[in-house]
């Protein structure tokens, strides 16, 4: 069977040129055909850039192209589902950037429609492709720390001047660190947890009159018992990130491991003491898009899966709900 898979980038984007194009493009028969953009000259300047052949601004086009094969969606978050289930029925496999959609209706209809076209959808949840994390739910299944009792994730940053756009300025795109960072949060504890988030209580910081949220503090329970809390910001210089998780006989430790990069440590600390846990790292989207190109050819699953992408989104969803209503929010998935 032929390794061959012709892409089209649905969004001249960031992520799409810092990442995901070489990610793309490392796994063998795999090469980027199109690029769309909503802008022509903008979209001619990417492909020109990043030696792709064709830009365009329609995408019933770029969909109707027979080289085409997959799509790689990252365009603004609010365009994620129409564009998803557009490439669905035109018959493409799917990798849709986090969050899938704005609504867990929206991103239900994403995974409907790519399951009934017969094409693979992942969502584009990076960090669980880490050596890091990996490592972290390897240890708290063989049971290194007793049953895991609490978790703390720790994600506040300084968002970088070129990422400043409607992250910070736009909430109809999706703006604001719930769906940019606390979504991400979720993925990773469901993750290394091996667990579903059941409920969250949220409060939010911005400074007066900003139109979406620069940060939040959120606790969510998950079904096996553990209580999670996250801290998401935009507005923090010099915090480093991390992750713990604490159990009944002992606890492991995430240090910078809340990043794009192939970087960070864990650390188990028991009875024993504390060491570093040993970890090859590797790049964190090549692994994803392996994963995926390997889905394509019928062997297993991708790293995060469509469904992974709503039960992420919906535990994000509670906290933006709780931090709105004051309340403490189960976490649906519908
Ligand atoms: P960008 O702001 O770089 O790109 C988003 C859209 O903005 C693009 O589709 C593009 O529109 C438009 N755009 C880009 N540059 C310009 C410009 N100079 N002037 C006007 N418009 C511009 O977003 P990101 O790459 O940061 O994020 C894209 C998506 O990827 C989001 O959904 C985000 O949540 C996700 N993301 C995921 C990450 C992960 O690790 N999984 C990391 C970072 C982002 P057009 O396509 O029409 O040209």
């Amino acid at each position: 069977m032929s390794n061959r898979c012709g892409w089209a980038l649905i969004g001249a984007s960031n992520i799409a040129r810092e990442w995901m194009i070489d990610a793309i493009r490392a796994q063998p028969g795999h090469e980027i055909v199109s690029v769309l953009s909503a802008d022509d000259r903008r979209g001619a300047a990417f492909a020109a850039a990043h030696g792709i052949e064709h830009a365009g601004t329609a995408l019933d086009a770029l969909l109707a192209d027979p080289e085409v094969q997959a799509v790689y969606i990252s365009t603004t978050n609010e365009l994620h589902a129409a564009q998803a289930i557009a490439a669905a029925r035109a018959g493409k496999h799917v990798v849709c950037e986090k969050p899938l959609a704005m609504n867990l209706a929206d991103a239900r209809a994403v995974v409907a429609a790519c399951h009934d076209a017969k094409v693979v959808l992942a969502t584009n949840h990076h960090l669980r492709n880490a050596a890091t994390h990996q490592a972290m739910r390897r240890l708290i299944r063989e049971g290194a720390i007793g049953r895991p009792l609490y978790a703390r994730v720790f994600h506040a940053v300084q968002l970088p001047a070129s990422l400043q756009g409607w992250r910070v300025q736009s909430a109809g795109a999706g703006g604001g660190v719930i769906l940019d960072i606390a979504v991400h949060d979720a993925d990773t504890l469901r993750f290394v947890l091996d667990a579903e988030p059941l409920e969250a209580v949220a409060l939010a910081r911005s400074e007066a009159g900003a139109p979406v949220e620069a940060g939040a503090m959120a606790v969510l329970r998950f079904d096996n018992g553990v209580i999670a809390q996250l801290h998401d910001a935009f507005d923090v210089a010099h915090a480093g990130t991390g992750i713990e998780i604490l159990g009944s006989a002992g606890s492991v430790f995430g240090r910078n491991v809340m990043t794009q990069r192939a970087t960070g440590s864990v650390w188990l600390r028991d009875a024993a003491g504390e060491r570093e846990i040993a970890l090859v790292h590797h790049d964190l989207y090549v692994a994803g898009m392996r994963a995926f190109a390997a889905a394509l050819r019928g062997e297993g699953a991708p790293a995060a899966t469509g469904e992974d992408g709503v039960r992420s989104l919906a535990a994000a969803l509670a906290v933006a709900d709780s931090v709105r209503s004051g309340r403490r929010v189960a976490v649906t998935l519908t």
